[in-house]
């Protein structure tokens, strides 16, 4: 009888488990490829895979939201996201209010123009109107070192949501120059008619982000992330993205 019960009741806890599998909402910005973007209809790029590898190992389903960059932290403090992936850089100041996993990408800034105008980085001396994503480290480099320090008037900073836009705006000649992570850069040269004169040596890792405290979470991801590196499948991944 009692063995009876015992089955029962293991039955019914697996049932409830597979029934119930977790799912994490995944925050990104999807106009970062080959990170993040979107292609027929589906959100794809390295760190799309890098989150659904790791998920595949653990068990859980990605649900990908799509949101502007500066409202990735602000998503996750009030619980509408459970994880940022989104070639976020971990700075000091993003550690204060969320918990970075381990690096797992590393990139500089880029000076990114249109092609084919001689171009080259005297540009920034001739007061060119300069296009960010709104709250990246790109946007954060031009207002400290351009801005505050003088050298290029507040409305020559175009903010933008996404960096489709911007990059339209570049080649349309709106803007002049958008500063922007370089793999990213890089890509953009591929794609559209746009050039990079220069590196700015930022020196920066990207980390995926949980809420504080969510150390469950955020061990789990980095054991992922680690064995990725481990098993060679980041290297694939950077060769099918990066190559
Ligand atoms: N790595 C940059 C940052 O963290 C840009 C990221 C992005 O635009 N998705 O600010």
């Amino acid at each position: 009888m009692l063995k009876k019960a015992f089955l029962v009741s293991a039955i019914l806890i697996s049932f409830v488990f597979s029934a119930f599998s977790v799912t994490y909402v995944v925050g990104t910005e999807a106009s970062f490829p080959p990170f993040e973007y979107v292609e027929g209809g589906e959100f794809v790029g390295f760190d799309m895979d890098l989150i659904r590898e790791i998920g595949k190992m653990y068990g859980f389903d990605v649900e990908i939201r799509d949101i502007s960059f500066d409202s990735l932290i602000p998503s996750l403090m009030t619980g509408n996201i459970d994880i940022i992936v989104a070639g976020m850089t971990i700075t000091e100041e993003r550690e204060k209010v969320v918990d970075f996993t381990i690096p797992y990408y590393s990139a500089d800034q880029s000076i990114m123009v249109r092609k084919g105008e001689d171009t080259n980085l005297t540009i920034l001396l001739r007061k060119p109107k300069i296009g960010v994503q709104t709250g990246t480290t790109g946007d954060l480099w031009v207002t400290e070192n351009l801005i505050d320090a003088g050298f290029l008037p507040k409305t020559n900073l175009i903010r933008y949501d996404t960096f489709n836009f911007a990059v339209r705006d570049l080649v349309n000649k709106n803007i002049d120059v958008i500063v922007l992570d370089n793999p990213v850069a890089e890509r953009f040269t591929k794609t559209d008619p746009v050039e990079i004169v220069g590196i700015i040596k930022t020196n920066e890792n990207y980390g995926m982000a949980v809420a504080p405290g969510n150390e469950d979470l955020l061990n789990m991801l980095n054991e992922g992330i680690t064995k990725l590196q481990e098993s060679g499948k980041m290297d694939d991944l950077i060769e099918k993205y990066f190559k």
